[in-house]
């Protein structure tokens, strides 16, 4: 591996001694890791993942270690091919290095996760921080998480679907723009575009993207994040800033004007010494000769109890026709009716119908928060999306096959391994099935929609989600 000279000479000023045993960390393999969803898989079917996922799990002989500091997580002695896996379509886990899983355990140190939280996830694409959070919330908890970048809005929206949770809420704009929501945010995490020199070992294309005058860049965007973040934060509140580099000119300069503000202050985290995290004069560094992960970033602060912006939120309307809402009305009684029976608790929702068609399905736990964030966000999908009307028949959408919110009365198909990549592949599957929607599952977790139609099953996948590569014979 050519390292940059400018990042060797970082390095070992950094290191010292240790930096002999870091550069040959990085001709390891890199560990690889996943983390389940527990709204899915609960921990005695995590078992059988491992026992009949041949794909996920081919050469172990049981599950992977676990990873010390999270407890739905675990390692892979080999890196599968996690697309031909049905449960990696069906939300069942998430395939995240390890370092930056981090981020829940200082969370909740420093947060009380037993009660609901508005929760900002500024920098989310694709949505493992994202899924991270949503799976250690209180499930009334707001989560919203924001990507900039178009096209990366995509994937994010998709891995928040597969996830499943009907909390999380999707957005798509620059930090600079979401200053409408001042003091609205309990927890904000931002994990911030950087240099990305943590990553070196995994993807080591990132070493030729590398230089000195990226760093600054970089660095100069990490300051206007956090400058645009900070006014968001309630008092009180806490700031989650990470990075997957070792700069500290991303790390600790980036974060000068915050350590310098007198309205903040930086939490110490308890990290057990066998986890291999070596504190920093601001926040943590994960080296990949100490910690089983990549090289990862990661400080927390609260806000001191300064006192609260003017509340300009209370001021939207809560009855009458529109109900305050701006991008979406309240459904017809008798569309409600049809819709809210695919919901395992639908008196625990609010169904939606925006100006296209679309129907969303809004927890009544934070209806209040959702107004807000329709009247003062512009790029937004809030929400589950259930699906929608033609005529008289209701289509539902594929975030409701993938929500953890379905009815457990939906009729279902359950699938082979072979089948489910069949119907993954969007291809036709030509099985004996009753007429109507049915869920297809395997084991037990959705994966989409067919519909019968007597002769026939019509395959539902979007055709954007379908598996690309060849199928193994
Ligand atoms: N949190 C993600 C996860 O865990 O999957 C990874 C986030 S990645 C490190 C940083 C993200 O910041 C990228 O999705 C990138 O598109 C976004 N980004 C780039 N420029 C940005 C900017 N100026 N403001 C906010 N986000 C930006």
């Amino acid at each position: 591996m050519h390292l940059p000279v400018a990042f060797t000479a970082e390095l070992q000023a950094q290191l010292g001694s240790q930096y002999t045993d870091f550069e040959a960390a990085l001709s390891y393999l890199p560990p690889v890791s996943i983390r389940y969803n527990p709204a899915k898989v609960s921990a005695s079917s995590r078992l059988q993942i491992g026992k009949s996922s041949p794909l996920l799990l081919a050469k172990e002989k049981g599950l992977g270690d676990e990873v010390l500091w999270h407890d739905h997580a675990f390692y892979l002695s080999t890196r599968p091919v996690f697309t031909l896996d049905p449960l990696f379509h069906a939300g069942a886990y998430y395939v995240q290095e390890a370092s930056s899983m981090l981020v829940a355990h200082a969370l909740a140190q420093v947060a009380d996760l037993s009660k609901p939280l508005r929760v900002l996830d500024l920098c989310a694409a694709p949505g493992g921080k994202t899924t991270l959070l949503a799976s250690r919330l209180h499930p009334d908890s707001l989560l919203v998480a924001n990507e900039v970048i178009k096209s990366r809005v995509v994937i994010l929206k998709e891995n928040v679907q597969k996830w499943g949770h009907p909390n999380v809420h999707i957005c798509h704009h620059d930090p600079e723009d979401l200053g409408r929501l001042e003091a609205f945010f309990d927890v904000i995490l931002i994990d911030a575009p950087c240099s990305g020199e943590g990553l070196f070992r995994k993807d080591p294309a990132a070493i030729n993207e590398w230089s000195p005058d990226n760093v600054q860049l970089c660095s100069a965007r990490q300051k206007r994040i956090l400058e645009a973040a900070l006014p968001l934060l309630a008092p009180k509140g806490t700031l989650l800033y990470c990075t997957c580099t070792y700069n500290d000119t991303e790390n600790q300069r980036s974060l000068d004007a915050l350590t310098a503000d007198a309205d903040f202050e930086e939490q110490k985290i308890k990290l057990p010494e066998s986890w291999g995290v070596t504190p920093k004069a601001v926040g943590y560094q994960c080296y990949p000769h100490r910690v089983r992960g990549e090289g990862f970033f990661f400080s927390v602060f609260r806000k001191k109890n300064v006192p609260r912006a003017a509340q300009r939120y209370d001021s939207l309307p809560k009855k009458g026709k529109e109900e305050g809402f701006k991008s979406c009305k309240r459904l017809h009684a008798k569309q409600t009716a049809e819709v809210a029976r695919w919901l395992e608790k639908p008196d625990d929702f609010h169904f939606f119908i925006k100006p296209n068609g679309e129907v969303l399905a809004f927890l009544d736990s934070q209806l209040d928060d959702i107004r807000i964030l329709d009247n003062l966000l512009f790029a937004k999908g809030l929400g589950l999306e259930m699906g929608e009307f033609k005529g008289n028949d209701f289509i539902p959408s594929h975030a409701l096959a993938l929500s953890t919110a379905l009815s457990s009365q939906i009729p279902t198909l359950e699938l082979t391994e072979g089948e489910a990549l069949q119907f993954l592949k969007k291809e036709n599957l030509l099985l004996d099935a009753p007429k109507g929607w049915l869920l297809v599952t395997y084991q037990e977790l959705g994966l989409g929609w067919v519909k019968g139609l007597g002769n026939r099953l019509n395959n539902y996948l979007p055709k954007d989600w379908r598996i690309r590569m060849e199928l193994p014979e």
